[in-house]
């Protein structure tokens, strides 16, 4: 899959969005739904995704939903360190399959880090 390709709708988080496919939400407003990852790299992995636009990446998303994103992924950051209270959190993104990308509808990772810990990729 290169970088630029077409949004396939049919895609496992677009299909999430849709409620066609369960996944455990922890925050849904009009503009971002945050689920817990189903192979969790830590205790507490979770992704936001955007609502109501095909970016299948950050290169993608326009310049006008990316702040109200931006705002709820760090709403949910402050959430998991309430609610977990981590040593660290990484919060990464990943724009093509070069880069690790898998599913394609733009996602953040919030991973929760320990001291200690060995750090996944
Ligand atoms: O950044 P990347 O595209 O590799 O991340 C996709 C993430 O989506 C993975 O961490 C994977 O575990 C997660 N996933 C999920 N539920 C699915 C399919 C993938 O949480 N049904």
């Amino acid at each position: 899959m290169t970088l630029h390709a077409d949004y396939d709708p049919d895609n496992i988080f677009a299909k999430m969005l849709r409620g066609e496919v369960p996944c455990v939400k922890v925050f849904e407003d009009d503009v971002a739904l945050a689920f817990m990852d189903i192979f969790p790299q830590a205790e507490g992995h979770t992704l936001v995704i955007p609502k109501d636009v095909e970016a299948r990446n950050l290169l993608e998303m326009p310049k006008d939903k990316l702040g109200p994103y931006m705002k709820r992924v760090q709403k949910v950051t402050k959430a998991v360190e309430k609610a977990l209270k981590p040593d660290g959190i990484v919060v990464t993104q990943f724009n093509g399959a070069p880069a690790g990308q898998t599913v394609y509808h733009l996602h953040f990772h919030i991973i929760p880090r320990r001291e200690g810990e060995p750090l996944g990729r």
